[in-house]
C-alpha cells in the first residue's frame, strides 16, 4: 500500500511545487494586500498571540524555550527607544515594508519622548518594557532596586501611551543581566521574559554593513527566530532596509506578537514547537548534510552563551587594559572552557542553573565569523554618518541611552568637537 502510494506520487513532482509555488503566493499576495502601495513589501506573514503564564522565558540566547515559530519565521525586536531621530526612521522604514515588531522601551525614554512611543501603538507594533533606567548590571542590584526598575519603568510606558491596554505584557532585561529573583518577580505579575534567538551587535562600535552581515549569518545558522536590534542606533537605521530586502530575497517571513486577551484567543501550539529545534526536527535535519554539525553536537555542552561580548556596560569607558582584555577574550573564544567562562556567572543562584540554557549561541557565530579583535574591543573611529551620539539629547539622556549603545556611544569618545 504504502509503496504504491509513493509509485503513485513520484511521476508528478510538479504537482508538489506547484503547490509549494500556490502557497508561497497565497502569503505574498497576502503581504502585498496588506501594504497598499508596496507590492513588493515584504509584509507581516501572520500573528501569533502567546499567553505568557504559559511560557514565561522566551529566548533561546537564555533560555530552553522560545517562541514558536516555523522555519525561516523571524521576529524583529528594537530596545531602548524611543529616541525619536532614529526610532521615527525604524518606525517609517518597517511601515514602508508592513512589518510588525516588538519594541521593548526604556521608562525615561518613554517620559522624554511619549509621541514615539504612541506612535508605535498607533502603528501596531507590540510594545514591552526595558526598565525604568536601563541599569547595566541587574544581576548584581539588590531585588528591591530591580522590583522599582521594573515597575516604574512599566508605569512610565503607560504614563506614555495613557492607556492600560496598549501595553504588552512583555519584559526584557537590559543587557540581558538576569537574576532569578528578578526573573521570578516578573513572571509572577504575568509577564513574558523576553531574551532573544540571536542579536546583530549594533550596539557595537560596528559599520551598518556589518550588522547586515550579522544579522543575516545568525538568522542563516538558525534558520528562524527572534533578532535582538537597537531602534536608537543610527547603524541600525541604516541597515535595517537592507535587512529587510534580505529577507524578503531569501523567502523569512515576519511574525508579529502579541498578547492574548479576552477577546484574542492564544494561537494553538504544541510544546515541542516552543524549542528552536524540537527532538524531530533536529533527527531530520541532522541528516541533511549542508547543516554544520556544531549547530546540534555542541547544544548540550557548552556553556551559556557567551554574554561577556554583549558587553553592556554602565556608560562608562572602556580602558585600554579592558579593551586589549575583551579583544584577548575574543581571541580566545575556541574553544571556551567548559565551566564558567564569564566571572558574571559564578554570582547566579544555583537554582537558576537549570533555566539557563547552555545553548552556544554567541560563541558558535564567532567561530564563523571571527572578527578582527579590533573591530569590537578596541572600536575604529566611526564616520560621522553612523555615530550613534544623541548630541542633541539632554546630558541624562545621552548617558541612558549609551547603556545598550556601549561602545558605540562610550568606548570610543570621539571627541564632539572634532567634527
Ligand atoms: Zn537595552
Amino acid at each position: 500500500m504504502g509503496g504504491n502510494a509513493l509509485v503513485g506520487v513520484r511521476p508528478r513532482p510538479w504537482a508538489a511545487l506547484g503547490l509549494g509555488l500556490l502557497v508561497c503566493s497565497i502569503v505574498q499576495t497576502a503581504s502585498a494586500a496588506d501594504c497598499p502601495g508596496h507590492p513588493d513589501a515584504l509584509g507581516t506573514s501572520r500573528t501569533l498571540v502567546v499567553d505568557p503564564k504559559e511560557h514565561p522565558r522566551i529566548g533561546t540566547m537564555q533560555y530552553a524555550e522560545t517562541l514558536p515559530l516555523g522555519d525561516h519565521e523571524v521576529v524583529l525586536t528594537f530596545d531602548d527607544g524611543p529616541l525619536p531621530r532614529n526610532s521615527n526612521q525604524v518606525v517609517d522604514i518597517l511601515a514602508s515594508q508592513c512589518v510588525k515588531a516588538t519594541f521593548f522601551i526604556v521608562g525615561r525614554m518613554a517620559l522624554a519622548a511619549p509621541e514615539g512611543v504612541r506612535k508605535l501603538r498607533d502603528a501596531g507594533h507590540s510594545i514591552g518594557t526595558h526598565t525604568q533606567n536601563h541599569p547595566s548590571s541587574m544581576n548584581r542590584m539588590s531585588i528591591e532596586r530591580a522590583r522599582q526598575e521594573i515597575d516604574d519603568g512599566i508605569a512610565s510606558v503607560k504614563t506614555a501611551l495613557g492607556d492600560d491596554t496598549a501595553l504588552s505584557p512583555f519584559f526584557r532585561i537590559p543587557g540581558l543581566s538576569r537574576t532569578q529573583a528578578a526573573e521570578d518577580y516578573v513572571v509572577a505579575q504575568g509577564i513574558q521574559l523576553w531574551s532573544a534567538d540571536f542579536p546583530a551587535d549594533d550596539w557595537h562600535h560596528i559599520s551598518s554593513s556589518r550588522v547586515y552581515d550579522i544579522a543575516m549569518k545568525r538568522l542563516e545558522a538558525k534558520g528562524k527566530g527572534i533578532l535582538l536590534l537597537h531602534d536608537i542606533q543610527a547603524r541600525t537605521v541604516a541597515a535595517l532596509p537592507r535587512i529587510l530586502r534580505e529577507l524578503k530575497a531569501r523567502g523569512y517571513r515576519i511574525v508579529h506578537v502579541v498578547p492574548a486577551t479576552s477577546e484574542l484567543p492564544v494561537t494553538p501550539t504544541a510544546p515541542q514547537q516552543w524549542q528552536l529545534h524540537p527532538p524531530s526536527e533536529t533527527v531530520a535535519i541532522s541528516h541533511w548534510p549542508k547543516i554544520p554539525n556544531f549547530v546540534f553536537a555542541n547544544a548540550e555542552t557548552l556553556p551559556a552563551p557567551a554574554l561577556s561580548d554583549l558587553d553592556w556596560r554602565d556608560g562608562r569607558s572602556m580602558t585600554l587594559a579592558e579593551a586589549s582584555s575583551h579583544a584577548g577574550r575574543l581571541a580566545r573564544r575556541v574553544p571556551l572552557p567548559r565551566e564558567a567562562p564569564w566571572p558574571r556567572q559564578s554570582s547566579l543562584a544555583p537554582d537558576s542553573a537549570a533555566i539557563v540554557l547552555p545553548v552556544p549561541a554567541q560563541s558558535i557565530f564567532e567561530i564563523q565569523e571571527k572578527p578582527p579583535p579590533a573591530t569590537q574591543g578596541i572600536a575604529p573611529p566611526a564616520d560621522h554618518a553612523e555615530r550613534p551620539v544623541p548630541r542633541e539629547q539632554t546630558d541624562g539622556l545621552a548617558k541612558l541611552i549609551s547603556v545598550d549603545a556601549g561602545d558605540s556611544a562610550h568606548t570610543m569618545p570621539v571627541p564632539i568637537g572634532a567634527q
